[in-house]
């Protein structure tokens, strides 16, 4: 088969999903799950969704809106852009890949951050795409001058994740004025605010749609429904473009009914409370620190926490995550160790529901803390 193939497949690294709950509870006999692996919404979506939801299930025969036109049209007054600027992905993976599929060609430049989000190289490399891959600080930040200089040489695409995931590091407003003042105008800019209902909150987060607007040049914002809004399991994302002709070329290369009929239907229901999201996001910020204080009050030897603007935490674990994963796991305890070179030390830990995190908290003290049993310490 691997001949049969395009040249760019084969090579392409698998997207790393991570463990169901069910593997879990069926692979080490534990039934208290706390999932912590995958950054979602410990206090799911709105209940209008459940509601809009029960309402669809009559009307389930006919084709989804290809244009998601409520939705767009319902999106629009909040980020400041007329619908025709607003493009509607089955998750905005779908959007990264639309981007990729539309603009790159083999040998095209395309500008990421490692560690980073896999499908930010997965998608530019099933394209043909070069990948340059900036490296973080010591201080676990991104690194602003190294992004200046990489971003003046005009790759044709960078993706940003502001914040990072798995980070969590963030560019304040002044570093991405730099970054805008550094970028070349021949490339598109895709900023991934994944996280943005979260970082808005963070002192300093920049209001990257203020600081685009009016400015000749390429971009788009991309944000979703999976985090903040609590609905990962219906897959819904969506971008802000510079130009109604970018969303124009996304539309020729989407399938045609990429957001499904629930999709829309409970997308709209989440936008429509946004004092919920709202709640949740504030309620996790303050959780998150929690868990930061009690991560610092087991004062472990080497253990070391990014700052993160974002719904999780990537530590430092000053060993190797496998075995560390492996104890949590056994304690039903599903994380992410991360695996792309040189940061096999650090787990990410999406910030969870109190009993959960403090699940979590203990856990690690157990696991990283334990001295050996059973040697004499030969007083
Ligand atoms: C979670 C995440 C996404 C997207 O998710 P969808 O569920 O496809 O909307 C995109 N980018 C980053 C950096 C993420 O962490």
């Amino acid at each position: 088969m691997h001949e049969m193939a395009r040249p760019e497949v084969s090579p392409l690294p698998v997207y790393n999903a991570g463990l169901s709950s069910d593997a879990v509870r069926t692979r080490y006999g534990v039934d208290r799950i706390a999932r912590l692996a995958s950054n979602e919404n410990p206090f799911g979506a709105s209940p209008a969704v459940a509601r809009a939801l029960a309402d669809l299930a009559e009307h389930l025969s006919t084709y989804p809106d290809a244009n998601c036109t409520a939705l767009r049209q319902a999106i629009a007054p909040r980020v400041g852009a007329e619908p025709g600027r607003i493009v509607v992905g089955n998750g905005s993976e779908d959007i990264l890949q639309m981007l990729c599929l539309a603009l790159l060609s083999p040998g095209d430049r395309v500008l990421v951050q490692r560690p980073g989000f896999g499908l930010h190289e997965i998608f530019p490399k099933m394209m043909g795409a070069e990948v340059e891959a900036l490296a973080l600080t010591p201080a676990l930040e991104f690194d602003l001058d190294a992004w200046c200089e990489a971003l003046s040489r005009g790759p044709k695409i960078a993706m940003i994740a502001n914040p990072s995931n798995p980070v969590g590091c963030m560019f304040d407003a002044a570093a991405f004025e730099r970054l805008l003042a550094a970028t070349p105008h021949g490339t598109l800019l895709v900023i991934d605010e994944a996280y943005y209902e979260y970082a808005r909150l963070a002192p300093g987060f920049p209001d990257a749609l203020a600081a685009l607007r009016d400015r000749q040049r390429p971009w788009i914002v991309l944000r979703t429904f999976s985090k903040g809004w609590g609905l990962a399991g219906l897959r819904v994302g969506y971008g802000i473009a510079s130009d109604a002709a970018l969303v124009a070329l996304l539309d020729r290369v989407r399938t045609p009914f990429n957001v499904n009929q629930a999709a829309q239907t409970a997308a709209l229901a989440a936008w429509g409370d946004e004092a919920h999201m709202d709640h949740g996001a504030r309620e996790t910020v303050r959780l998150r620190a929690s868990m930061i204080a009690g991560l610092n009050a087991l004062a472990l030897p080497g253990l070391r926490i990014a700052p993160s603007a974002a719904n999780f935490l990537f530590i430092d674990l000053g060993r190797p995550n496998g075995p560390v994963n492996e104890a949590l796991l056994a304690r039903g305890i599903i994380a992410k160790p991360w695996k792309e070179a040189g940061y096999e030390h650090f787990l990410r830990v999406s910030v969870g529901l109190p009993a959960d995190n403090e699940r979590f908290v203990h856990a690690l003290g157990e696991i990283l803390g334990a001295r050996p049993q059973g040697l004499s310490t030969g007083a």
